[in-house]
């Protein structure tokens, strides 16, 4: 984009023309066009075009001082729903449902192993199984269902539970066969019992060789864009890391970029990873050895809520980190090239939500008008459990 710095005119009088292409309806959308906009309206004209999905070519001072009717109209944010940029990888293209429960894939657990460190709260394993056998393949931010063995208090086969797919496509060793959780067993207490949660107990326990009930894939919501300028956020808790560790991978692995010719990524990565502790990350080497490798594309920040301190003296949590970044985050979502993800416990979409509402009243934004439009331009992608 072509931003003039000719001096202004200190008066709201004053006009400009935005030159922008693919914005406005039919067959405005397929051409490039001027659209003149005076200075009080220019903030405005921009935002819409960006959550709209055009791109803006220059701004330069017009010298015409007369509002012109299309001109006019486009300062008034348009309507109808944002069309996507960079939209997801087609979504009639993904696979979907090629295993139901009642003909499960049998997948051979090839690998099981604490992600954990020394002195973290509970147990969070990565989980590979091998998918040599049959048909089933994936793409990154799908899930796949899993049928614990066993049987349910009324003597009935468990429901499947969903799992968010943490290896991209190609899985962890490359070879398009296999397909990898990050499962964290759930435990509470009841009635001063431990409750230990059925399918995530079971998964943290199997073994290697044993053969698991897999359906799926499912999901279209998690979706990465296949364009490689886009910009990636990424929220996450706890095992929310698991589609995030799947984009990340095939963004910056080497063996990845390799078998990806189409998708070098060049865009913005950036990470927003909460956990209770520093033991308690998840992938820590993987992140480590991207950020080293990609310092101008990977960033990184950690919410560590048992460890870090928030501006208040509080708990550091993750909506706190998008707070202190808000300029930062709002500013790559002006760029339609942006995409957010969030993934985890349902607890953080509250804190999130919050956090993103006064981030964007800073900059004089409405977040509850905004979030909806970048929802509807396929740029907002929420998967919380
Ligand atoms: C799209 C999607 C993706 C997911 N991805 C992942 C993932 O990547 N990793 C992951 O670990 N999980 C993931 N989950 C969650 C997963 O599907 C299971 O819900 C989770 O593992 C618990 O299943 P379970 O069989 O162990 O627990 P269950 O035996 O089914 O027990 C769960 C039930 O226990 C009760 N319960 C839970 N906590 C408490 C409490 N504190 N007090 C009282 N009762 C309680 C509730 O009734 C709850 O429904 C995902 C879920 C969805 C929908």
């Amino acid at each position: 984009m072509r931003v003039s710095t000719a001096p202004a005119r200190q008066s709201d009088a004053r006009m400009f023309s935005v030159v922008v292409q693919g914005y406005g309806a039919g067959s405005q959308r397929r051409s490039e066009r001027q659209i003149k906009v005076a200075f009080s309206g220019l903030q405005a004209l921009i935002r819409s075009i960006a959550l709209n999905g055009g791109r803006i070519l220059e701004v330069i001072p017009a010298e015409a001082d007369i509002e012109t009717p299309a001109a006019a109209a486009a300062v008034a944010p348009p309507s109808p729903a944002p069309t996507p940029v960079t939209p997801p990888a087609s979504h009639a293209s993904v696979p979907v449902n090629i295993y139901k429960p009642k003909e499960p894939y049998l997948g051979t657990v090839l690998g099981n192993y604490s992600l954990l460190s020394e002195g973290a709260i509970g147990r969070v394993n990565h989980i590979t199984f091998d998918l040599s056998e049959g048909n089933l393949h994936y793409i990154e931010g799908q899930s796949i269902g899993i049928i614990p063995d066993g049987e349910d208090a009324n003597g009935k086969p468990h429901k499947l539970r969903l799992y968010s797919i943490a290896s991209t496509r190609h899985g962890d060793n490359l070879e398009d066969k296999t397909v990898s959780l990050c499962v964290r067993q759930l435990q509470y207490e009841k009635d001063g019992e431990t409750i230990n949660g059925v399918c995530s107990t079971f998964l943290c326990d199997v073994e290697p060789g044993a053969k698991v009930k897999i359906t799926g894939p499912v999901g279209k919501e998690m979706l990465l864009p296949p364009d490689e300028d886009a910009n990636v956020i990424m929220l996450a808790t706890g095992t929310g890391i698991a589609p995030m560790r799947a984009y990340l991978s095939r963004m910056f692995e080497p063996g990845e970029r390799a078998k990806n010719p189409d998708y070098a990524f060049r865009g913005k990565a950036w990470l927003f990873m909460g956990v209770p502790k520093t033991p308690n990350l998840l992938y820590e080497d993987d992140f480590q050895r991207y950020l080293n490798e990609y310092p101008d594309n990977f960033r990184y920040t950690k919410a560590i809520s048992r460890e870090q301190e928030n501006s208040k003296g509080g708990r550091m949590y993750i909506q706190d980190r998008v707070l202190e970044h808000a300029d930062e985050i709002f500013a790559l979502i002006e760029d339609p090239k942006t995409h957010v993800y969030m993934c985890g416990l349902k607890g953080m979409e509250p804190g999130i939500d919050e956090a993103m509402t006064a981030a964007a009243a800073a900059k004089g934004l409405d977040w509850s008008t905004l979030r909806p439009q970048l929802k509807k331009a396929d740029r907002w992608h929420v998967e919380t459990y």
